[in-house]
């Protein structure tokens, strides 16, 4: 298989997977492109539209006809990116909670996967990407160059998503934080199409304790090698 010059990212949830491939892609210049975004925003497309979240097909015609933008922001927020849907900015509302309990049942659905790979298989193959989710080195985009997989306990990544809640003064407690996180993960792992695992040839980091400066030098230094064949 030719390989492809962009990167793959995947993980669970809050493993850092973002944060490295910010930096990644202001290093090397390239697009940054976090698909989690795409599922959260047909889910809570659905939502809005008062859509059965059981009904797979009903899930996957909105997936079809949903109109994602993922731009540059110009806003000072704290935002990475303004992510509009439908030309509505729901930035923050795809972050919530109520969508978070729900994307991981929408992402199962086959028709859902189908629609927004082919986006992202189409962005991945011109080259200079970094993407981030579940199922980019397996199945989104097999030819990457350089396939991460970032782990970490799921403590420690319930411990920075709370972090980041009451940051943004929720009222969510770290219990709740860890159960939510645990049965997204299972959901994630145990679906039969896409699930996440680390692709055959993927580098696996655990990023427990580590600060992100230690694991961009080491992603740096494994796609130095991948470039030259080793
Ligand atoms: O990465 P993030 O937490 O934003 O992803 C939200 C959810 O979207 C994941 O829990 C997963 O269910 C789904 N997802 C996926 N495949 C991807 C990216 C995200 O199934 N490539």
């Amino acid at each position: 298989m030719e390989k492809i010059n962009s990167i793959a990212i995947d993980g669970p949830a809050a493993s850092g997977k973002s944060t490295l491939a910010q930096h990644l892609a202001d290093h090397l210049g390239y697009l940054n492109l976090d698909t989690g975004i795409m599922y959260r925003a047909v889910t809570y497309a659905a939502m809005q539209q008062g859509v059965d979240l059981a009904d797979a097909a009903a899930c996957t015609r909105v997936a079809e006809n949903t109109r994602i933008d993922i731009r540059p922001t110009a806003q000072t927020d704290g935002r990475p990116v303004d992510v509009l849907i439908n030309d509505e900015d729901c930035t923050w509302a795809i972050r919530q909670p109520g969508v978070e309990g729900n994307v991981s049942i929408v992402a199962a659905y086959p028709g859902v996967r189908r629609a927004l790979t082919e986006q992202q298989r189409r962005i991945g193959l011109r080259g200079q990407v970094v993407m981030v989710g579940r199922d980019i080195g397996t199945v989104v985009l097999p030819e990457a160059i350089l396939k991460i997989y970032l782990d970490a306990s799921v403590e420690e990544r319930a411990r920075r998503r709370f972090e980041e809640r009451q940051q943004e003064g929720s009222q969510e407690t770290y219990a709740s934080v860890l159960e939510s996180m645990r049965q997204r993960d299972q959901l994630d792992e145990a679906r039969a199409i896409a699930p996440l695992r680390p692709a055959e040839d993927a580098e696996v980091i655990n990023s427990d304790g580590r600060s992100i400066a230690d694991i961009l030098t080491q992603t740096l230094s494994l796609l130095e090698t991948r470039r030259h064949g080793r």
